[in-house]
């Protein structure tokens, strides 16, 4: 079967030729079902000169309490890709088969298209069709412009989702996801008071397969969220919140659980993202374990690097007694530089620094999940030191992909990353003790879609103790939009006027730009 199956999810190359589907699949089309399948949209990644891959998963009853979508048993889906939004110019088209395994998700690899053009696509299955979204293949040759937008941290309970609204309006080539796109806890009690504008499908920690399939499942019924999706291809990684918070590698927050059950717990949470994410079914977890860091190019413009800064890490660096989530710990903690530490994990490391090498596009955009730059900061005790489940927690791994990108040759290098519920502009430097060493990358942090921003007055002394920071704001949510071009890229940070409002407006709090050849954050 897993042969079949592989040659029906690649049959679009073959143009129209209708995919041979395995025997025990005929017969499936025949069925009408009463109720739409198709309630969690669609979606299109990781787009290629030639394709992309396509995504949808069938869920009559979506947040079923089993996590099955309320579907049991094979069934047929049929996927057609054109040249037109009215899907009359079809060029391609197949079979495919959604089965209880990936709770009937669909990962179609998408083949001989051609470059740099947007195409639409549909899904139909039991007599009912899918919306309609685009994609866009990527180019070859000589690029002028790419738009970029980028969003992270989206927890359902404390705001709409006006910003992935605006987010399509911007018309993106391509959407960034930067992790924490789903939140694993919920508000209740005096917590919630005050604060929730509307409810997760239950108020425990997800822990299970069923769980975090009704999390991703909940969020995609959102109409802004599932036109953002529609409306252009992605990329995403993931951060902390996809399976719990401040979690690293195969170590829960939590010091009683033990490694094998949180083992079993992210590999339902990893699961769980592969069936609703438009990833190529390479990307299939084994276990607990799903590779998700990959490179594409477009053009000779931009080299993209999705990095997975949770999966390979190190412990956080001295951790608490009773609790292993982050915290700013003293500069005395012995493991903050130790070299043996890891953020990526070797393989990651080496595949990183090796592509530094081999990149040929102007920019070398890293889309990953934490705040790159250094952050001297005061902890909640008043403790003065750097924040341990982030990338100050693994400065020696930091250091050496600094380095690594000095050495390379890699044009124009810029992070982008999220997490931290507010918008950080930083020079990342060869030195970050030595304000006068030099400018190695560039970085842009978005804020959060839809989580609360840090306490007022946190990160008030950040510019004065890291004279690196650029630009930073800590009381608005919103997302960030990126138009390249070879000479230059023009960053916006786009603020909501408030996440509890379902109508929200948006407006620009500040511009930059990055110049060719000149590395560095300039306000605009
Ligand atoms: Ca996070």
């Amino acid at each position: 079967m897993t042969i079949a199956r592989r040659e029906l999810l690649t049959a679009g190359a073959a143009g129209l030729a209708a995919a041979a589907l395995p025997a025990w699949a005929h017969g499936l089309a025949a069925v009408t079902a009463p109720i739409n399948p198709f309630t969690l949209g669609v979606a299109a990644g990781d787009p290629q000169t030639d394709g992309f891959v396509i995504w949808t998963r069938l869920a009559p009853d979506p947040l079923a309490a089993d996590g099955r979508g309320g579907l049991a048993g094979a069934v047929e889906v049929r996927w057609e890709v054109a040249t037109d939004e009215a899907m009359r110019g079809v060029v391609s088209r197949g079979r495919a088969a959604a089965d209880d395994r990936f709770a009937h998700s669909v990962h179609v690899e998408v083949g001989g298209l051609a470059p740099g053009r947007p195409y639409w696509y549909r899904f139909t299955a039991q007599g009912h069709a899918s919306p309609i979204g685009r994609a866009r293949t990527a180019p070859v040759g000589g690029v002028d412009r790419l738009k970029v937008t980028m969003a992270s941290c989206s927890h359902w309970e404390l705001g709409w989702f006006s910003g992935y609204r605006h987010m399509t309006a911007e018309d993106p080539d391509l959407v960034l996801f930067l992790g924490d796109y789903i939140y694993e806890y919920s508000y209740r009690g005096e917590r919630a008071k005050d604060k929730v504008v509307r409810r997760h499908d239950r108020e425990a920690d997800i822990v299970d397969l069923a769980g975090y399939r009704n999390r991703y499942a909940l969020y995609r019924t959102d109409p802004d969220l599932q036109a953002l999706h529609a409306a252009a291809p992605c990329l995403m990684t993931w951060d902390d919140h996809e399976v719990q918070n401040d979690y690293s590698n195969r170590w829960s927050q939590d010091p009683k659980v033990s490694e094998a059950a949180f083992l079993a717990r992210r590999a339902a949470a990893y699961r769980a993202f592969y069936e609703h994410m438009p990833l190529r079914p390479r990307s299939r977890p084994q276990g607990p374990d799903m590779r998700i860091y990959d490179r594409l190019s477009f053009g000779d413009l931009v080299d993209f690097t999705v990095l997975d800064g949770r999966q390979y890490r190190s412990m956080q660096p001295c951790p608490l007694p009773d609790s292993r989530r982050g915290h700013v710990a003293p500069d005395s903690c012995p493991d903050l530089a130790d070299p043996k530490r890891t953020m990526l994990g070797a393989a990651q490391e080496r595949w990183l620094y090796d592509g530094f090498k081999r990149g040929r596009g102007r920019w070398t955009l890293m889309a990953q999940d934490l705040l790159v730059a250094s952050l001297q900061q005061t902890g909640k005790d008043g403790t003065l030191g750097h924040f341990t489940d982030g990338w100050d927690g693994y400065q020696a791994n930091r250091s050496r992909m600094l380095s690594a990108l000095a050495a390379s040759g890699a044009r124009n290098p810029v992070f982008l990353g999220g997490d931290i519920h507010s918008f950080w502009a930083t020079d990342l430097k060869a030195d970050f003790c030595n304000p006068a060493s030099c400018t190695v990358a560039t970085e842009f942090v978005g804020t959060a879609i839809a989580q609360d921003p840090p306490p007022k007055g946190a990160f008030d002394d950040a510019q004065a103790r890291n004279p690196h920071v650029k630009f930073v704001d800590v009381t608005t949510n919103g997302y960030v939009t990126l138009d390249i071009s070879p000479a230059r890229i023009e960053t916006r940070f786009q603020a909501l006027s408030d996440k509890r409002d379902p109508q929200a407006s948006v407006r620009t709090l500040q511009k930059f730009t990055v110049e060719d050849g000149r590395p560095g954050v300039n306000l605009a």
